[in-house]
């Protein structure tokens, strides 16, 4: 029986909250805090037992701190935006709450995610008995505990990693993005990097790809991109050579951001417009599709998992670690897409693994770090299957 407090209200947001609503026995009181309180409301409106909402700023480290005192919960999941891991992080300190998070912190200035910033709270939280768990999404997340069972059950060395996320659902918008806008667009713009022999090595953006069959979905076109648990991943794996991250994206898609970048439209930084400062990619944000309002357009599936060749008993073997979710099966649940409910679900099982005592240690963790067994069970148990194909 634990108490778990959300913040975000967005598409996530809503995965995490109906998971979460239908564990009682794990999340017995629940509350979901956002910039706007109507949304969460909304949420739940659509559930079948009681829980609090509330109106909060995320970036104001008071606001979220009296909100912890009044409710008293023993974990924070944060899925608002990436913007506000630090201070949702301080927030946790000073109350004394478990935190979980899906995206590394990176700041709003700079299209720049590291762990940097939020490794460095690791003395903070051990002092404090505290856990922090980074990146309980899919990617980084599953992923990162993929990699973590590989290492554990499948190899003695993974000497090459390919993180390879397909999308291959169908909205019916000429361009929209399935998660946030903003952070979508910024992770997609910025230098392709990869890390190999030890060292990174950058690719011009969306460069370099490959086809892939993905399972479920069939052959796409799959661009190298920086992804930020390929930081964590190349420290804890055992005998890595090489780690790569493959994301599918369609034409139409690819002609349309060109066109935004070469325009401008993709800009971080401040623009002079009749007396007012406008940030171009902000602006854009304000006028494409709502990443909540995909769920009922969207069809298809999402297919994603890790490529992994190395060594087991002398043997040199590759294995393709994977789930495939359906759009619509997860509408029908959640009310969302594929992509915030592959995001939502590992999310609230993060979150389980800390209040039942499974993860729960003092410190700052990327996934890969913890026992992949529990977290592996409850994906299966929770609308996230996977499998292991030999390839
Ligand atoms: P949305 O934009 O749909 O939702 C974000 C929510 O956070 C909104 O409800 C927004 O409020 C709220 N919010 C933003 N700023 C604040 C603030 N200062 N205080 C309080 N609430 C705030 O994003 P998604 O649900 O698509 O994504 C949520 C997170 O999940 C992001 O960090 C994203 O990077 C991450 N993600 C991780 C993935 C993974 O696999 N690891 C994949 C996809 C996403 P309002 O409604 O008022 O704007």
């Amino acid at each position: 029986m634990s108490r778990v407090l959300i913040i975000g209200a967005g598409g996530v947001g809503r995965v995490v909250v109906h998971k979460c609503a239908q564990l009682p026995e794990v999340f017995s009181d629940i509350c979901l805090a956002s910039r706007t309180r109507s949304k969460c409301d909304q949420i739940a409106g659509e559930l079948k037992r009681p829980i609090r909402t509330a109106a909060v700023d995320a970036d104001r480290v008071p606001e979220v701190t009296a909100l912890i005192r009044d409710f008293k919960p023993d974990v924070l999941i944060n899925v608002a935006l990436p913007y506000q891991d630090l201070t949702l992080m301080d927030a946790c300190l000073e109350t004394g709450v478990d935190y979980v998070d899906t995206a590394n912190y990176e700041p709003t200035d700079t299209a720049k995610f590291e762990y940097k910033w939020q490794w460095a709270y690791q003395d903070r939280f051990r002092q404090a008995g505290l856990m922090a768990l980074l990146g309980s999404g899919f990617d980084p997340g599953v992923t990162n505990v993929y990699c973590a069972y590989a290492q554990k059950h499948l190899f003695d060395e993974i000497e090459f990693v390919d993180i390879l996320d397909c999308n291959g659902g169908d909205h019916g918008y000429p361009f929209a993005t399935n998660f946030n806008p903003e952070i979508n667009i910024r992770e997609v713009t910025a230098r392709g990097r990869f890390w190999e022999a030890g060292e990174w090595k950058e690719t011009d953006p969306l460069s370099v790809h490959q086809d892939f069959d993905f399972p479920g979905v069939g052959e796409r076109r799959a661009y190298l991109m920086y992804h930020e648990e390929l930081e964590s991943l190349c420290r804890n794996l055992r005998g890595l050579k090489r780690i790569r991250f493959w994301m599918t994206f369609g034409e139409s898609y690819l002609t349309h951001l060109r066109v935004l970048e070469n325009v401008g439209m993709t800009r971080i930084d401040p623009v002079e417009y009749e007396g007012h400062q406008v940030i171009p990619l902000q602006f854009l944000k304000k006028l494409l599709p709502d990443p909540a309002s995909l769920g009922p357009r969207t069809k298809g599936k999402t297919s994603i998992g890790c490529l992994l060749e190395g060594v087991k008993d002398g043997q040199r073997k590759r294995v393709f670690i994977f789930n495939v979710c359906d759009h619509q099966e997860c509408f029908k649940e959640t009310g969302a897409q594929a992509v915030s409910y592959t995001t939502g679900v590992p999310a609230m099982i993060g979150a389980k693994q800390v209040v039942t005592g499974a993860w729960k240690q003092a410190g700052v963790f990327n996934m890969e770090q913890l026992d992949p067994d529990p977290f592996m069970a409850d994906l299966n148990r929770y609308g996230l299957p996977w499998e292991v194909q030999e390839r």
